[in-house]
């Protein structure tokens, strides 16, 4: 059996070693990655699709903390975040590169972890991991993610697209990853005070998950297929519901109207926030990291939508002059405001 605590150091790998490990445990699926991992750049065909960019970057003790996050999960996560962005535009993900900065604090069953979580990731959908950097780092980790996506060219949907009275459609339900945050780093606060305290995080599972091991909504995407459904814009939730409204309204040039009680939230969502004296309502728009699509439909397409447990209609988009409204249960109108979760992380 594996010994779990086994420690090899990088430095006895180098790095070409270490690239080969990587690659070694690299299979590619797709057709249009003619080149990965091994040359001076990867190749891609497109096959006359469009193609679609992106770039995230994780930085420890900014956008993880490795006292509750486990390797395998950030490195499932650290996927996740891209391929989200890629759906976001009606695209596919196919491909990805990975830049790491890594000090030596880091053992080589770390770095196997981490990838391990990658590329399970990228087996779920479908994604090959085809490049990357690697390079000492003197403090913390740094992963750098680019995803590469295609879409036929009418089907990629912008931010800019939407039109005033068109729907406001969020997918899943929201401020369930900034609760699992918030459980966590209660534990780790109580676990500062007295180590021998076990962490107490019975009856979070769904929150927990949705903060440590999120999903990108690639069903989504194949549900548009399936319905025909075009969106006239759309933004992945990674900032909070309040935040990504306003930014398909700023970019569309519109404003926008959203009611408080249409907003999805879970059970244990609600019942978490409430112990934590926090209002949902609060954490669903503000929150973020849920990695649901937020996108505008023609009023025509309500149909598409309506009953379905994987949609809900939060609001509508206005004239500009309106601005961004966030309207309560009683029907008062309240300016709508974006603090983002790092605004509500800094209490
Ligand atoms: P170069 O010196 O030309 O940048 P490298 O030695 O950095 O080449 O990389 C060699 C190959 O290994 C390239 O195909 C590169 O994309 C890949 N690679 C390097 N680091 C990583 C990594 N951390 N993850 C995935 N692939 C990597
Ligand atoms: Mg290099």
């Amino acid at each position: 059996m594996k010994d779990m605590h086994q420690r090899t150091e990088l430095s006895s790998l180098g790095e070409f070693g270490l690239i080969d490990r990587i690659t070694s445990a690299v299979e590619l699926v797709n057709p249009s990655s003619l080149q990965g991992i091994g040359d001076d750049a990867a190749v891609i065909d497109p096959q006359g699709l469009m193609q679609v960019v992106t770039t995230d970057m994780l930085v420890e003790g900014v956008h993880f903390d490795l006292s509750y996050v486990p390797l395998k999960h950030l490195g499932y996560k650290s996927m996740i975040v891209n391929f989200s962005d890629v759906y976001a535009m009606n695209a596919e993900p196919k491909q990805v590169t990975v830049a790491i900065a890594i000090s030596n604090r880091f053992s080589l069953e770390a770095v196997d972890e981490l990838y391990a979580g990658m590329l399970a990731a990228c087996g779920v959908y479908g994604v090959d991991l085809v490049g990357g950097d690697t390079t000492s780092s003197t403090s913390g980790l740094v992963i750098s993610v680019t995803a590469i996506g295609v879409a036929r060219k009418e089907d990629l949907v912008y931010r800019h697209g939407a039109k005033e009275n068109d729907l406001l459609v969020v997918s899943g339900d929201l401020g369930g990853a900034y609760m699992g945050l918030q459980v966590l780093e209660r534990e780790k606060a109580v676990f500062k005070q007295d180590p021998n305290v076990q962490p107490d995080l019975a009856g979070f599972d769904y929150i927990l998950e949705r903060q440590l091991k999120p999903e990108a909504r690639k069903d989504i995407i194949a549900m548009f297929q399936e319905l025909k459904l075009r969106p006239t814009a759309m933004i992945d939730v990674s900032d909070g519901l309040a935040s990504e409204a306003m930014h398909i309204a700023r970019r569309s040039e519109l404003g926008v109207k959203i009611y408080d009680e249409k907003i999805p939230i879970d059970p244990v969502t609600y019942r978490t926030a409430r112990d934590f004296n926090l209002d949902p309502t609060t954490c669903a728009l503000n929150g973020g990291e849920d990695y649901e699509l937020l996108f505008t439909i023609a009023q025509s397409d309500f149909d598409k939508v309506k009953g379905s447990p994987h949609f809900s209609v939060v609001g509508h988009m206005t004239d500009q002059a309106s601005g961004y409204q966030l309207v309560d249960k009683q029907g008062g109108q309240h300016e709508l405001k974006a603090q983002g979760w790092d605004a509500l992380l800094k209490k």
